[in-house]
């Protein structure tokens, strides 16, 4: 879909700077009407442009850092905080049995690939 959206963009930015290019071109009254009709074709092929850019933008995988009890089998996992790293004793306590908590691991999510059916 992004990829149509770009043709289409650079196909009206090509139109556009023809229309332009011989309006400009063209020495009669209506010249300035013609190369004003390119301008707004091709603003508009580079508004396509720049909007199929940003939608393929991602933002990065989120980290998470997980928590383990040194005692019980609990298990939590929170948001990465900076400084964080393995085995690296957390300053909360177990909700559990209230002993000490170390990291056991800090992980980066991936996304889920995207699903493709054939058709
Ligand atoms: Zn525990």
């Amino acid at each position: 879909m992004s990829t149509v959206t770009r043709l289409l963009g650079i196909a009206l930015a090509g139109v556009g700077f023809v229309i332009l290019f011989f309006g400009m071109n063209t020495g009669d009254v209506l010249s300035w009407i013609w190369s004003f009709v390119g301008l707004i074709v091709m603003s508009f092929g580079f508004a396509l442009l720049t909007a199929g850019r940003t939608a393929q933008k991602k933002p990065p995988p989120p980290t998470v850092t997980e928590i383990r009890c040194s005692s019980c089998d609990f298990k939590e996992i929170r948001d990465f905080k900076k400084g964080d790293y393995v085995l690296m004793p957390v300053g909360d306590a177990c909700p559990k049995c209230h002993s000490a908590m170390t990291i056991e691991g800090v992980y980066i999510v991936r996304e889920e690939p995207e699903v493709k059916y054939n058709v």
